[in-house]
């Protein structure tokens, strides 16, 4: 065997799934078939649960360091302010990072690219995919070189993560349903002075469609995405044919000293019929694409690498049986499916042409959204669908909640909430995020003791945490409707894999084997 997991694509999402796989000590092998990175900016919003994962590796410093935070958006309607949706303020005790961070793609690629070098890796540029030929025990994959030659590699796994013209898709045969949009996107980086919020990200809806203003880093840096108007949709556009209709909603105080970037796409929404395909999976855009309202497309990508990562790194060091990677598809295909739908939704709205939809979108939605948003549940509910903190997996076989929590508490399948606590009762308030390590499984024991030692059956694939009884510990998990006494055995990917009442090892014990699939001579 060449490689255990051959990575095809060092888009961000490949780039992921290398760093997390690396680090996990899992050799692998990522090519991508262009010269380097990508110069291109594309997705621009990075959500709070990518900072978490960020934070993990190591690299979330960095990545604030370098964007910019979008602490609120503003939402106009045909040149009136109508409403903002205070993005910081609402998520400040549900994550470290409560905004959506403005950062271009290529940024994003480099932080990750950068850190590869750190486990020893490098993306191998220039190879291209050009055969897959999968056996039960390993799959062959044909690379072409730079020079033209090719060289055959057996891998153990190949991820696809090439992007949605994905080649691991077609040469596995699975079908990419969907259909193409009508509309026209256009992004446009641009020198900028108007109405816009400084610092804030700001929406314009009009009759025939919407502008979405993003602040960048840099002075009066302005990143628009539009949808052309109708009667510029078949031509070959440039960033002035666009101006009219800008400042027709965003104002005539709106001008341009600049344009360094003007192009125009074409989007998709295309779900993959399985993730998976014996040996080769799917991730990212291979496997889903959507329109980019929300900013949620790369961000999806990233959390299927997170959720990947983990299990393959078991299975491929024998500490997992095979079974485990199925969980892959049963937890990722959901959130793909929903994601589509709803941007799908969203989307339509905010573009369609009908006279109805026009008004809607100017007179009725905006007034709906400014009422919303004045509501500190929904503001919460928001905020926790856009960042992804909210994304769940309880209805996976790997999620298991015993009888006897109530129902507020979190569940299994549930991303465990952050928490600020003492860990120690004579010591400070620490983040528990930052104690979790994200390469193994975390038991966090609360109101009572661990099992002893080596009773539970994880081997060296546990680390365990537990908190003290403490006044401030109290408010923190009463806030989070943590009961005491309660425990939460968390996948490394953070999610709950089993939470109870009593922490008993002949139950956890149970659930490694039901569940979880562990293999004995792992652990
Ligand atoms: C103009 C534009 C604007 C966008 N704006 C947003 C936005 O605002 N928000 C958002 O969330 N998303 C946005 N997106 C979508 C976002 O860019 C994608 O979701 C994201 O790039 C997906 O990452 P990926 O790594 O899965 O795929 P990709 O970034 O497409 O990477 C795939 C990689 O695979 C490589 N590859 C392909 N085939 C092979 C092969 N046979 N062999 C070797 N390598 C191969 C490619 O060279 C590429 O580097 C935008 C997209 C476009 C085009």
């Amino acid at each position: 065997m060449d490689t255990d997991v051959l990575i095809v694509g060092a888009g961000p999402t490949g780039l992921m799934l290398a760093n997390q796989l690396a680090r996990r000590g899992v050799r692998m092998l990522i090519i991508d078939r262009h010269a380097g990175p990508s110069l291109q900016t594309r997705a621009l919003g990075v959500q709070a649960r990518t900072l978490e994962i960020y934070a993990q590796l190591g690299i979330a410093d960095r990545a604030i360091e370098l964007g910019k935070r979008g602490t609120g958006a503003n939402l106009w309607a045909q040149g009136r302010w109508m409403a903002r949706v205070p993005l910081g303020e609402i998520g400040q005790s549900a994550t470290p990072y409560p905004y959506i961070l403005i950062l271009g793609q290529d940024d994003n690629e480099r932080i990750m690219g950068d850190k590869l070098p750190d486990f020893g890796i490098s993306v191998q540029w220039n190879t291209e995919l050009v055969a897959l030929a999968q056996e039960p025990g390993d799959v062959t994959a044909t690379l072409r070189q730079a020079d033209g030659s090719q060289r055959r590699i057996v891998a153990s796994w190949v991820a696809g993560c090439d992007g949605a013209h994905s080649f691991v898709r077609e040469l596995t045969g699975i079908s990419f349903p969907g259909a193409p949009y009508e509309h026209v996107f256009y992004v446009a980086d641009t020198e900028a002075t108007g109405s816009m919020v400084p610092d804030q990200v700001n929406i314009y809806l009009w009759q025939e469609g919407f502008h979405l203003l993003f602040p960048m880093r840099g002075k009066d840096h302005w990143r628009i995405v539009g949808i052309l108007p109708p009667n510029l949709r078949n031509e070959d556009v440039n960033f002035e044919a666009v101006v009219p209709s800008l400042r027709n909603e965003a104002g005539a105080s709106l001008s341009f000293a600049a344009c360094t970037w003007f192009s125009t796409y074409r989007i998709h929404h295309r779900g993959a019929a399985h993730f998976r395909n014996r040996r080769c999976f799917l991730l990212g855009d291979a496997a889903h694409i959507h329109s980019p309202v929300g900013a949620q497309g790369m961000n999806t990508g990233l959390q299927d690498a997170y959720n990947l990562a983990w299990k393959l790194a078991l299975v491929v060091k024998g500490q997992a049986e095979a079974t485990l990677l199925d969980s892959y598809e049963e937890e990722r295909i959901p959130i793909a499916r929903r994601l589509l739908n709803t941007t799908d939704r969203a989307f339509r709205l905010a573009v369609s042409d009908s006279w109805f939809a026009g008004l809607f979108r100017t007179k009725v939605l905006a007034r709906i959204a400014a009422f919303a948003m004045s509501r500190k549940r929904i503001q919460r509910a928001a905020f926790r669908v856009v960042s992804q903190i909210g994304i769940h997996y309880r209805h996976s076989s790997l999620s298991r909640s015993l009888d006897g929590l109530p129902k507020s508490a979190p569940r299994g399948g549930d991303r465990f909430p952050w928490l600020q606590l003492k860990l120690r009762t004579d010591g400070a308030v620490e983040d528990l995020f930052q104690k979790c390590d994200d390469t193994r499984f975390n038991l966090i024991a609360i109101g009572q003791p661990l099992p002893p030692e080596g009773a539970l059956g994880f081997g060296d694939m546990l680390r365990t945490h537990v908190i003290p009884a403490d006044l401030a510990n109290d408010k923190e998990l009463a806030r989070a409707q943590i009961p005491q006494p309660s425990f939460y055995l968390l996948r490394p990917d953070g999610h709950i894999g089993l939470c109870g009442v009593r922490l008993e090892a002949a139950a956890v014990k149970r659930y490694i084997a039901e569940n979880l699939h562990l293999a004995d001579r792992g652990r």
